[in-house]
Protein backbone atom coordinates (compact mmCIF):
# COMPACT_ATOMS: atom_id res chain seq x y z
CA UNK A 1 0.00 0.00 0.00
CA UNK A 2 0.85 3.36 -0.96
CA UNK A 3 -0.54 6.36 0.58
CA UNK A 4 0.37 10.28 0.94
CA UNK A 5 -1.77 11.54 4.02
CA UNK A 6 -2.07 15.42 3.26
CA UNK A 7 -3.32 18.35 5.78
CA UNK A 8 -2.29 21.12 7.78
CA UNK A 9 0.26 21.30 10.36
CA UNK A 10 -1.91 19.89 13.65
CA UNK A 11 -4.43 18.00 11.28
CA UNK A 12 -3.14 14.35 12.79
CA UNK A 13 -1.06 13.02 9.90
CA UNK A 14 1.82 12.05 12.12
CA UNK A 15 -0.66 10.29 14.66
CA UNK A 16 -2.67 8.51 11.46
CA UNK A 17 0.29 7.49 9.91
CA UNK A 18 1.54 5.56 13.28
CA UNK A 19 -1.42 3.72 12.88
CA UNK A 20 -1.39 2.77 9.17
CA UNK A 21 1.85 1.23 9.84
CA UNK A 22 0.55 -0.57 13.19
CA UNK A 23 -2.59 -2.15 10.63
CA UNK A 24 -0.87 -2.32 7.27
CA UNK A 25 2.69 -3.16 8.05
CA UNK A 26 3.86 -0.11 6.08
CA UNK A 27 6.51 2.15 6.85
CA UNK A 28 5.93 6.24 7.81
CA UNK A 29 8.22 8.32 5.88
CA UNK A 30 7.87 11.79 7.23
CA UNK A 31 10.38 14.36 5.62
CA UNK A 32 10.06 16.79 8.70
CA UNK A 33 10.84 13.99 10.81
CA UNK A 34 13.70 12.92 8.45
CA UNK A 35 14.99 16.65 8.24
CA UNK A 36 14.84 17.41 11.84
CA UNK A 37 17.43 14.28 11.98
CA UNK A 38 19.41 16.03 10.02
CA UNK A 39 19.31 18.94 11.79
CA UNK A 40 19.86 17.28 14.93
CA UNK A 41 23.06 15.38 12.89
CA UNK A 42 24.51 18.52 11.41
CA UNK A 43 24.96 17.18 7.95
CA UNK A 44 24.97 19.35 5.29
CA UNK A 45 21.22 19.19 4.46
CA UNK A 46 20.31 20.04 7.98
CA UNK A 47 22.75 22.80 7.87
CA UNK A 48 21.18 24.09 4.54
CA UNK A 49 17.55 23.43 6.20
CA UNK A 50 18.20 25.03 9.64
CA UNK A 51 17.02 28.36 9.52
CA UNK A 52 14.03 27.34 7.26
CA UNK A 53 12.24 25.45 9.07
CA UNK A 54 12.84 27.56 12.40
CA UNK A 55 11.04 30.22 10.63
CA UNK A 56 7.94 28.07 9.15
CA UNK A 57 9.55 28.00 5.77
CA UNK A 58 9.40 24.73 2.86
CA UNK A 59 13.30 23.74 2.34
CA UNK A 60 13.99 23.45 -1.39
CA UNK A 61 11.92 20.89 -3.07
CA UNK A 62 15.21 19.00 -4.84
CA UNK A 63 16.55 18.61 -1.20
CA UNK A 64 13.09 16.87 -0.41
CA UNK A 65 12.55 14.98 -3.71
CA UNK A 66 16.26 13.88 -2.85
CA UNK A 67 15.66 12.32 0.97
CA UNK A 68 12.55 11.07 -0.63
CA UNK A 69 13.76 9.05 -3.15
CA UNK A 70 16.16 7.65 -1.24
CA UNK A 71 14.22 6.59 1.22
CA UNK A 72 11.85 4.79 -1.44
CA UNK A 73 14.91 2.98 -1.98
CA UNK A 74 15.23 1.12 1.10
CA UNK A 75 14.56 -2.61 1.67
CA UNK A 76 11.79 -1.85 4.18
CA UNK A 77 9.59 0.68 1.81
CA UNK A 78 9.39 -2.00 -0.92
CA UNK A 79 5.85 -3.53 1.01
CA UNK A 80 4.77 -0.18 1.33
CA UNK A 81 5.09 3.60 2.75
CA UNK A 82 3.08 6.59 3.53
CA UNK A 83 4.30 10.10 2.96
CA UNK A 84 3.88 12.18 6.06
CA UNK A 85 4.80 16.08 5.37
CA UNK A 86 5.55 15.07 1.52
CA UNK A 87 4.78 16.41 -1.02
CA UNK A 88 4.41 19.47 -0.10
CA UNK A 89 4.35 21.16 -3.33
CA UNK A 90 3.21 20.46 -6.76
CA UNK A 91 6.42 20.45 -8.27
CA UNK A 92 7.19 17.38 -5.66
CA UNK A 93 4.12 16.13 -6.18
CA UNK A 94 5.14 16.04 -9.74
CA UNK A 95 9.21 14.83 -9.16
CA UNK A 96 7.04 11.87 -6.89
CA UNK A 97 4.94 10.88 -10.09
CA UNK A 98 8.12 10.49 -11.99
CA UNK A 99 9.67 9.06 -9.53
CA UNK A 100 7.28 6.28 -9.02
CA UNK A 101 6.52 5.65 -12.50
CA UNK A 102 10.26 5.13 -13.03
CA UNK A 103 9.88 2.61 -10.02
CA UNK A 104 7.33 0.69 -11.99
CA UNK A 105 4.92 1.39 -8.97
CA UNK A 106 1.84 3.75 -8.17
CA UNK A 107 -0.09 5.43 -5.29
CA UNK A 108 -2.68 4.31 -4.32
CA UNK A 109 -4.29 7.10 -2.20
CA UNK A 110 -3.78 10.35 -1.06
CA UNK A 111 -5.89 11.09 2.10
CA UNK A 112 -6.42 14.60 2.83
CA UNK A 113 -7.26 15.38 6.32
CA UNK A 114 -9.98 18.15 6.58
CA UNK A 115 -9.51 20.47 9.84
CA UNK A 116 -10.86 23.74 10.55
CA UNK A 117 -8.70 26.49 10.81
CA UNK A 118 -9.58 27.65 13.73
CA UNK A 119 -9.22 24.38 15.70
CA UNK A 120 -4.87 24.10 14.78
CA UNK A 121 -3.46 26.65 17.15
CA UNK A 122 -4.81 25.08 20.06
CA UNK A 123 -4.25 21.39 19.03
CA UNK A 124 -0.81 22.73 18.61
CA UNK A 125 -0.47 24.08 21.74
CA UNK A 126 -1.96 21.25 23.24
CA UNK A 127 0.73 18.81 21.84
CA UNK A 128 3.38 21.22 22.82
CA UNK A 129 1.70 21.45 26.82
CA UNK A 130 1.90 17.64 26.64
CA UNK A 131 5.57 17.37 24.96
CA UNK A 132 6.43 20.01 28.11
CA UNK A 133 4.45 17.63 30.55
CA UNK A 134 6.96 14.62 29.48
CA UNK A 135 10.11 16.65 29.66
CA UNK A 136 10.25 16.54 26.05
CA UNK A 137 12.12 18.74 23.81
CA UNK A 138 9.89 20.60 22.00
CA UNK A 139 9.98 21.67 18.48
CA UNK A 140 11.24 25.11 17.91
CA UNK A 141 8.39 25.76 15.51
CA UNK A 142 5.95 24.94 17.69
CA UNK A 143 5.43 28.55 18.55
CA UNK A 144 1.98 31.08 17.81
CA UNK A 145 4.01 32.94 15.30
CA UNK A 146 5.97 29.90 13.45
CA UNK A 147 2.39 28.40 13.15
CA UNK A 148 0.81 31.02 11.90
CA UNK A 149 3.53 31.09 8.55
CA UNK A 150 3.76 27.14 8.47
CA UNK A 151 -0.23 27.47 7.91
CA UNK A 152 0.25 30.66 4.78
CA UNK A 153 2.84 28.07 3.44
CA UNK A 154 0.16 25.33 3.47
CA UNK A 155 -2.43 27.17 2.35
CA UNK A 156 -0.10 28.65 -0.73
CA UNK A 157 1.80 26.02 -1.31
CA UNK A 158 0.35 22.77 -0.18
CA UNK A 159 -3.39 23.10 -0.83
CA UNK A 160 -2.96 23.18 -4.67
CA UNK A 161 -2.54 19.64 -4.01
CA UNK A 162 -5.95 18.95 -3.02
CA UNK A 163 -6.30 19.76 -6.71
CA UNK A 164 -3.82 18.23 -8.19
CA UNK A 165 -4.99 14.66 -6.50
CA UNK A 166 -8.43 15.35 -7.02
CA UNK A 167 -7.81 15.60 -10.77
CA UNK A 168 -6.23 12.15 -11.00
CA UNK A 169 -9.08 10.72 -9.19
CA UNK A 170 -6.41 9.79 -6.09
CA UNK A 171 -8.09 12.44 -3.70
CA UNK A 172 -9.95 10.70 -0.28
CA UNK A 173 -11.00 12.91 2.15
CA UNK A 174 -11.57 12.29 5.29
CA UNK A 175 -13.07 15.28 8.33
CA UNK A 176 -10.00 15.53 10.61
CA UNK A 177 -12.11 16.82 13.36
CA UNK A 178 -13.60 13.74 14.55
CA UNK A 179 -11.83 12.02 17.24
CA UNK A 180 -8.54 10.22 16.95
CA UNK A 181 -10.51 6.55 16.76
CA UNK A 182 -13.18 8.20 14.34
CA UNK A 183 -10.41 9.32 11.74
CA UNK A 184 -8.92 5.95 12.05
CA UNK A 185 -11.62 4.14 11.54
CA UNK A 186 -12.71 6.17 8.24
CA UNK A 187 -9.24 5.76 6.94
CA UNK A 188 -9.56 2.11 7.27
CA UNK A 189 -13.10 1.65 5.78
CA UNK A 190 -12.28 3.85 2.83
CA UNK A 191 -8.81 2.06 1.85
CA UNK A 192 -11.06 -1.16 1.94
CA UNK A 193 -13.84 0.45 -0.06
CA UNK A 194 -10.89 1.06 -3.04
CA UNK A 195 -9.31 -2.20 -2.34
CA UNK A 196 -6.46 -0.59 -1.45
CA UNK A 197 -6.02 -2.22 2.00
CA UNK A 198 -6.61 -5.69 0.50
CA UNK A 199 -4.42 -5.34 -2.56
CA UNK A 200 -1.00 -7.28 -2.30
CA UNK A 201 2.10 -4.52 -2.73
CA UNK A 202 3.92 -5.28 -5.98
CA UNK A 203 7.44 -4.61 -4.95
CA UNK A 204 9.16 -1.08 -5.77
CA UNK A 205 11.17 -1.92 -9.03
CA UNK A 206 9.56 -5.11 -10.07
CA UNK A 207 8.25 -4.92 -13.22
CA UNK A 208 4.10 -4.82 -14.25
CA UNK A 209 2.68 -8.12 -14.04
CA UNK A 210 2.98 -9.84 -17.85
CA UNK A 211 0.28 -10.40 -19.98
CA UNK A 212 0.25 -14.09 -19.12
CA UNK A 213 0.16 -13.46 -15.34
CA UNK A 214 -2.19 -10.96 -15.65
CA UNK A 215 -4.55 -13.28 -17.72
CA UNK A 216 -3.93 -16.21 -15.23
CA UNK A 217 -4.84 -13.58 -12.40
CA UNK A 218 -8.01 -12.67 -14.02
CA UNK A 219 -9.42 -16.30 -14.27
CA UNK A 220 -8.73 -16.76 -10.92
CA UNK A 221 -10.48 -13.78 -9.39
CA UNK A 222 -12.89 -13.62 -11.76
CA UNK A 223 -13.56 -16.92 -10.91
CA UNK A 224 -13.83 -16.72 -6.97
CA UNK A 225 -14.60 -12.81 -6.22
CA UNK A 226 -17.97 -13.24 -4.35
CA UNK A 227 -18.28 -16.21 -3.09
CA UNK A 228 -18.61 -17.20 0.22
CA UNK A 229 -15.73 -17.32 2.52
CA UNK A 230 -13.63 -20.28 3.58
CA UNK A 231 -12.83 -21.90 6.84
CA UNK A 232 -9.81 -20.34 8.54
CA UNK A 233 -8.60 -17.10 8.13
CA UNK A 234 -7.63 -15.24 4.93
CA UNK A 235 -5.50 -12.49 5.14
CA UNK A 236 -6.49 -9.55 3.62
CA UNK A 237 -3.65 -9.53 1.37
CA UNK A 238 -3.67 -13.09 0.57
CA UNK A 239 -7.84 -12.11 0.23
CA UNK A 240 -7.22 -10.65 -3.01
CA UNK A 241 -4.29 -12.93 -4.59
CA UNK A 242 -7.04 -15.48 -3.93
CA UNK A 243 -10.05 -14.02 -4.73
CA UNK A 244 -11.48 -15.02 -1.03
CA UNK A 245 -12.61 -12.75 1.26
CA UNK A 246 -10.92 -11.24 3.89
CA UNK A 247 -10.85 -12.98 7.44
CA UNK A 248 -13.45 -11.07 10.31
CA UNK A 249 -11.71 -9.03 12.03
CA UNK A 250 -11.27 -8.30 15.52
CA UNK A 251 -14.17 -5.82 15.82
CA UNK A 252 -16.54 -8.41 14.25
CA UNK A 253 -17.32 -7.04 10.87
CA UNK A 254 -16.07 -7.47 7.26
CA UNK A 255 -15.42 -4.09 5.94
CA UNK A 256 -17.82 -3.18 3.94
CA UNK A 257 -15.91 -2.48 1.04
CA UNK A 258 -14.14 -5.95 0.67
CA UNK A 259 -16.41 -7.80 -1.11
CA UNK A 260 -17.00 -4.59 -3.52
CA UNK A 261 -13.25 -4.25 -4.00
CA UNK A 262 -12.46 -7.54 -4.47
CA UNK A 263 -15.24 -7.54 -7.60
CA UNK A 264 -13.73 -4.36 -8.39
CA UNK A 265 -10.44 -6.05 -8.82
CA UNK A 266 -11.74 -8.80 -10.95
CA UNK A 267 -13.68 -6.27 -13.38
CA UNK A 268 -10.11 -4.22 -13.58
CA UNK A 269 -8.31 -7.48 -14.66
CA UNK A 270 -11.39 -8.38 -17.23
CA UNK A 271 -10.53 -5.47 -19.11
CA UNK A 272 -6.54 -5.25 -18.80
CA UNK A 273 -7.11 -9.31 -20.49
CA UNK A 274 -9.38 -8.04 -23.22
CA UNK A 275 -7.25 -5.06 -23.62
CA UNK A 276 -4.24 -7.73 -23.82
P1 LIG B 1 4.09 20.03 10.22
O1 LIG B 1 3.66 19.61 11.58
O2 LIG B 1 4.11 21.52 10.06
O3 LIG B 1 3.35 19.34 9.14
P2 LIG B 1 6.60 18.62 9.58
O4 LIG B 1 7.20 17.90 10.72
O5 LIG B 1 5.98 17.81 8.51
O6 LIG B 1 5.62 19.70 10.17
O7 LIG B 1 7.72 19.56 8.89
C1 LIG B 1 8.44 20.50 9.64
C2 LIG B 1 9.18 21.45 8.70
O8 LIG B 1 10.07 20.71 7.86
C3 LIG B 1 8.30 22.22 7.72
O9 LIG B 1 7.75 23.39 8.28
C4 LIG B 1 9.31 22.53 6.60
O10 LIG B 1 10.17 23.59 6.94
C5 LIG B 1 10.15 21.27 6.55
N1 LIG B 1 9.60 20.29 5.59
C6 LIG B 1 9.08 19.07 5.90
N2 LIG B 1 8.66 18.43 4.80
C7 LIG B 1 8.93 19.27 3.76
C8 LIG B 1 8.72 19.20 2.35
N3 LIG B 1 8.14 18.13 1.77
N4 LIG B 1 9.10 20.26 1.59
C9 LIG B 1 9.67 21.33 2.12
N5 LIG B 1 9.90 21.47 3.44
C10 LIG B 1 9.53 20.45 4.26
Amino acid sequence: MRLILLGPPGSGKGTQAQRLVQRYGIVQLSTGEMLRAAVAAGTPVGLKAKDIMAAGGLVPDEIVVDIISDRIDQPDAKSGFVLDGFPRTVPQAEALDQLLKHKHTKLDAVVELRVNESALVSRVETRVAEMRARGEDVRVDDTPEVLTTRLASYRAQTEPLIHYYSERRKLLTVDGMMTIEEVTHKINRILHAIGAASKPARKAGSAKPSAAGARKSTKKAAGRAGKSAPKGRTSAKKAVKTGRRPAKRASGAVPKGAKKASRKVAKKLTKKRAKA
